[in-house]
C-alpha cells in the first residue's frame, strides 16, 4: 500500500545519541548527539571518513552496546537503556547482522552456518535454510564448508544466515570490503532485491556504489550528522503525494 511520508511507520528513532569512550584520562567523543529517523522499508548507507563514528553508530543501532546519552528506538521498542540480556533477546529477534569478514564458523557447513541462529533462538532452520540458499543461490554449496568458497559466495552465505530468523532490520559493516568489484556487485544487487521486498537495511560503507544503491546517506563527520544529511527523509518511491516527491 503506498503512504505519505508521515504515515511511514518508524523503524529507528535515535535523539541526540551520544557515545564517550574513555582514552586514558581523556574522552573520546564517538557521537555527539546523532538524531535521526529510518522508516520501514528503508535501504540506508551511513557514511563518512574513518574514525567518524560509523562502526559505534552501528553497533548501538544493533543493541551490541548501549549510548552514554540520548535515545534510541528499534521497531517501537526503547533499547537505549536495556539491559545486557534483553538486548541480546533483541538482537536475536529483531537483527540480522552482516560482517566485512563473513564470520562463518570453519568447522560447519554452509547449512549449518545459515541455521545457527536459529538453533540459538530454540528453532530448527528446516526448509528455510534451504529457501533462503536458493535465494542467494548458494543452493549447490549447501554441504561445501566455508574455506571451499569464494569471497562472495562467504557473503551471500552469511547473508542467508542473517535472514533466517525473519529479522526486521539488516545491519551491515562494510559487506563489500572484502570483496572484489564482481562479488561487491552481487551483493548490492541482493541487497536491492531484499530492499524490494520491504527489508529494512542500514549499511555502514565507503563503497560508492553501495552508498548509490541505497538511494539514502547518513553521513557522519567528528561523530557528528554532516550537515547535508536529512534526518527523516522517505525514499520518493513510498511518497504518495507526487508534490512532495524531490
Ligand atoms: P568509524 O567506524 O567511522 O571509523 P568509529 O566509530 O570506529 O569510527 O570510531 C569513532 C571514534 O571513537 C574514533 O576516534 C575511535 O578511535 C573512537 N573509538 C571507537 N571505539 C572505541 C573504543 N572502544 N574505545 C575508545 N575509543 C574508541
Amino acid at each position: 500500500m503506498i503512504q505519505s511520508a508521515a504515515s511511514l511507520s518508524v523503524a529507528l528513532r535515535a535523539n541526540a545519541l551520544t557515545k564517550i569512550y574513555p582514552r586514558g584520562r581523556e574522552q573520546v567523543r564517538a557521537l555527539d548527539g546523532v538524531s535521526f529517523e529510518i522508516h520501514q522499508g528503508q535501504f540506508v548507507a551511513i557514511v563518512g571518513p574513518s574514525g567518524a563514528g560509523k562502526s559505534t553508530l552501528l553497533n548501538l543501532v544493533g543493541c551490541m552496546d548501549a549510548p552514554t546519552s540520548g535515545t534510541l528506538e528499534l521497531m517501537g521498542n526503547v533499547v537505549h537503556n536495556l539491559g545486557e540480556r534483553e538486548r541480546t533477546r533483541l538482537r536475536r529477534d529483531q537483527i540480522g547482522f552482516v560482517f566485512q569478514h563473513f564470520g562463518l564458523l570453519p568447522t560447519l557447513t554452509v547449512a549449518e552456518n545459515v541455521a545457527l541462529p536459529a538453533f540459538f533462538a530454540g528453532r530448527r532452520g528446516g526448509t528455510r535454510v534451504d529457501e533462503l540458499l536458493a535465494r542467494v543461490g548458494l543452493e549447490h554449496r549447501r554441504d561445501h564448508r566455508p574455506n571451499e568458497l569464494s569471497g562472495g559466495e562467504m557473503q551471500r552465505a552469511a547473508i542467508a544466515r542473517a535472514l533466517i530468523n525473519s529479522p526486521s532490520l539488516l545491519l551491515a559493516d562494510e559487506p563489500t570490503g572484502n570483496l572484489d568489484s564482481t562479488s561487491g556487485r552481487a551483493v548490492i544487487d541482493l541487497f536491492q532485491e531484499l530492499h524490494a521486498d520491504g527489508l529494512t537495511i542500514v549499511a555502514v560503507t565507503h563503497n560508492p556504489l553501495l552508498a548509490a544503491a541505497a538511494g539514502r546517506q547518513i553521513r557522519l563527520a567528528d561523530g557528528r550528522l554532516h550537515p547535508n544529511t536529512d534526518t527523516v527523509r522517505a525514499e520518493p518511491d513510498l511518497v504518495e503525494n507526487p508534490l512532495s516527491v524531490p
